[in-house]
């Protein structure tokens, strides 16, 4: 990865508060490249109209790029069919989709659902939700002091009583992968489903569902080079076919009567209304992007950098760094000395370098961690060994100037 790739992203050539742009913030939501932007302005300059519908050209053409967006998220998550891929909002809206429909039909009294305790509150939220609307119980597989999950730990968790086991990939805080796989094995084999957050892994590293046996799998396209408001639901059809729709109104029915009606196939009946039809196009050409350029180097990357600011960061006298010592996607996490996380990043960012802070809506991973806040650091193909250098030294001079004022 080199200066070709920062490139192609026209946001990255530019100066904040006077200084080259180092962003570090892609794990909150990636910089598009121009491919992307280009892809957008041609659809709408040339393509648009509404899908499934018109007879005309214009109709045709949009239909074409919107289903085609669909073939190329199933190729590159290694889907079975275009069937089992659905067009969301985002990861949060998938994630949803799957607790309000298939988790409130299968849960009841004296069931459980499996998580971690660093869950991003996308993936706790709608199953506290579930556990509460049906009688279910929440049961949380114990952290290894480094934040690493152990295996187990989700035996000793995951019984008969388990109906679904839901998990992140990748942390967003602890840079962790989970090991998804094995997990599933588990889960299968006490009869109970995976639903896998792939907030955090699809845009860093090749996915392959099928290797992995996940039965849900749940991203968003604006953190892999692609725009807001679109994300993927993928499920297996066997329990796709079985779940109820949770949007109802056109689009999505095959037939509609006064008092009856009844849903088009998968994946159309959880499509309702106009979809997400210039995202979709953007994400494929993300997805496009991101091919050419390779997930195995992206990932290889962004492993070399993280390690990278690793060595560094912990050079830095009074600097907590959290998850495990080894990085095995590009992000780093910590909190420097006595300094508030929202004083560091508002600091960095008068140097141009913006990271965040906060509880990255893990609140009780941060519990967890005994801390309210932690900074962040995060990278995707377009950053450099430069940028984890700018980051340093700003950190030494935002500790030097908070250590002399106080
Ligand atoms: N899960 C994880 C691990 C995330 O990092 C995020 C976003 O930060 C989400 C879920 C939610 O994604 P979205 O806001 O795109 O729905």
């Amino acid at each position: 990865m080199n200066n070709v790739i920062r490139e192609q992203f026209p946001i990255l050539q530019q100066e904040i508060n006077g200084h080259p742009l180092v962003y570090l913030d892609s794990a909150a939501t990636s910089q598009k490249p121009r491919v992307v932007i280009e892809a957008l302005q041609h659809y709408y300059e040339r393509d648009n109209a509404n899908v499934h519908r018109g007879v005309h050209t214009l109709g045709s053409r949009a239909t074409d790029a919107y289903e085609g967006a669909r073939e190329k998220v199933a190729k590159f998550i290694h889907a079975r069919s275009t069937q089992e891929i659905i067009f969301t909002r985002g990861t949060t809206t998938a994630l949803n989709m799957i607790a309000s429909s298939y988790a409130r039909s299968v849960c009841g009294e004296g069931d459980e659902i499996v998580l971690t305790p660093m869950e991003h509150h996308s993936n706790l939220i709608p199953w506290q939700q579930v556990a509460k609307a049906t009688g279910a119980t929440l049961k949380y597989i114990a952290l290894q002091p480094d934040g690493s999950v152990d295996l187990a730990e989700v035996e000793k968790v995951v019984t008969a009583r388990t109906k679904i086991v839901a998990i992140g990939y990748v942390s967003n805080v602890m840079g962790v992968v989970n090991p998804v796989k094995k997990i599933a094995e588990i889960a299968h084999r006490n009869g109970a489903i995976i639903v896998v957050d792939g907030a955090q892994s699809t845009p860093h590293m090749a996915v392959d569902v099928q290797d992995l046996d996940c039965d849900f799998y749940a991203f968003s396209g604006h953190k892999m080079c692609g725009p807001t408001g679109i994300g993927v639901l993928y499920g297996k059809k066997a329990l796709l076919e079985a779940m109820e729709p949770v949007e109802f109104g056109g689009e999505m029915i095959d037939d509609v009567g006064l008092y009856e009606s009844n849903w088009k196939e998968l994946p159309w009946k959880f499509e309702g209304g106009t979809p997400i039809i210039a995202g979709a196009v953007g994400l494929a050409a993300a997805i496009d992007f991101l091919e050419e350029v390779g997930m195995d180097n992206i990932e290889r990357h962004e492993r070399k950098l993280a390690a990278y600011a690793m060595d560094r960061l912990s050079e830095i006298e009074g600097i907590t760094l959290y998850g495990p010592r080894h990085r095995e996607v590009g992000l780093v996490t910590f909190n420097l000395a006595e300094v508030h996380p929202h004083d560091v990043a508002t600091v960095l960012d008068a140097s141009g370098i913006a990271i965040r802070a906060g509880h990255h809506c893990c609140q009780p991973l941060m519990r967890w961690l005994e801390v309210n806040s932690t900074a962040r650091a995060s990278f995707y193909l377009y950053n450099t060994e430069n940028d984890v250098d700018r980051l340093v030294s700003a950190l030494i001079q935002t500790k030097e100037y908070f250590g002399d004022a106080t």
